[in-house]
């Protein structure tokens, strides 16, 4: 392997720059040529690819969001635009690739090897933590502590006029950022996709805080519930509870925002470093992951197939600490 590809495909994630910097610095470290290719598949298509030098990855470390730029093909998806891609890569004459995304990225990553014979490691850059294969996905730590800075300020206001507050996290099919968020933030209850939450239940819990005097409360609901959005709940809720002042806030894209942080930088170096090592070793088709603080390689295929399971010790202490 002499030319390595780098690229950030789906939804972008803190921490993504601290990986790519790494993979290149690493590259560069033995001997390697690091090209950059722009817009994920979408740019591979494109024929948005450029070599990089040491210049190109200064100072991108400490930022979020990713200098490559992230994007969604419809294209790559289709065999023809697998194969414009694939004459882009020989074109360069790029024999490898680091894709960095989530599960979808990977798969495409999976696919392309099939076809094409392409090495690629993957690594998982995504804020939902839904990758099995590693403990932490790259940007998942930043995005709760963003998410918690955020219901901090949320808490504050809540208290002042004893309000109840309904507050929306990512996380569509994963609830990993809402119980962490949850946790880390007291809430009074947490609603995940994993699970389904009886509105009654719901009612409950806050009855039960109402009477022991508390003087806020704030319910954290992951966007893809099974019981539906933040304002959807908020709306049954009101129902059942008429004297509560009842808010709805819905975090949404600054989640994605934000300078990583020093454990994503961590990891997304260590992970960066181990693509580019994986690669030479000819371990292909694999994700590298961070398992108990050391590099694991899993098969893609395997990582991508979303059986990462919530801890049930979390959600034990969630349920303790909120009664
Ligand atoms: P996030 O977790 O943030 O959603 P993701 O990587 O899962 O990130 P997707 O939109 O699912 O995001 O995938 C990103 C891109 O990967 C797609 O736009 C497409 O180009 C490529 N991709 C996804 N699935 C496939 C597939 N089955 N075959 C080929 N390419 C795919």
């Amino acid at each position: 392997i002499k030319k390595i590809g780098v690229l950030t495909s789906g939804g972008d994630a803190p921490g993504m720059n601290a990986a790519i910097r790494a993979a290149v610095r690493a590259g560069f470290y033995y001997g390697l040529e690091m090209y950059g290719i722009y817009r994920g598949y979408e740019g591979m298509i494109q024929n948005d690819i450029k070599k990089l030098d040491s210049k190109n990855i200064t100072h991108v470390l400490e930022r979020g969001g990713t200098f490559l730029k992230s994007a969604r093909s419809e294209e790559f998806r289709t065999p023809e635009g697998r194969k414009k891609a694939y004459e882009n890569l020989k074109s360069h004459g790029i024999d490898a690739l680091v894709v960095i995304g989530g599960d979808g990225s990977l798969t495409g990553a999976h696919l392309f090897y099939q076809e094409y014979g392409i090495p690629a490691v993957g690594l998982p850059g995504t804020i939902d933590n839904d990758l099995s294969g590693t403990d932490l996905t790259i940007g998942f730590d930043t995005a709760c502590n963003t998410a918690i800075e955020a219901i901090d300020k949320i808490r504050d206001t809540a208290t002042s006029h004893d309000r109840l507050f309904f507050v929306e996290v990512m996380g569509r099919d994963a609830g990993f950022i809402a119980i962490n968020a949850g946790v880390g933030s007291a809430a009074a209850a947490i609603l995940i996709p994993e699970r389904k939450t009886p509105i009654e239940t719901l009612v409950e819990k806050l009855k039960t805080r109402t009477k022991a005097k508390k003087s806020s409360n704030i319910v954290i609901v992951a966007e893809g519930g099974k019981s539906g959005s933040a304002q959807e709940i908020a709306d049954k809720v009101a129902k059942y509870l008429p004297y509560y002042d009842i808010k709805v806030t819905i975090l949404g894209h600054l989640q994605r925002g934000g300078a990583p942080t020093c454990f994503d930088r961590l990891l997304a170096s260590k992970l960066g470093v181990a693509a580019v090592e994986g690669l030479m070793q000819g371990k292909y088709d694999v994700m590298a992951g961070l398992i108990n603080n050391k590099v694991v390689y899993t098969p893609i295929v395997k990582a991508i197939v979303g059986d990462k399971e919530i801890d049930e010790e979390d959600l034990r202490v969630a349920n303790i600490l909120s009664t």
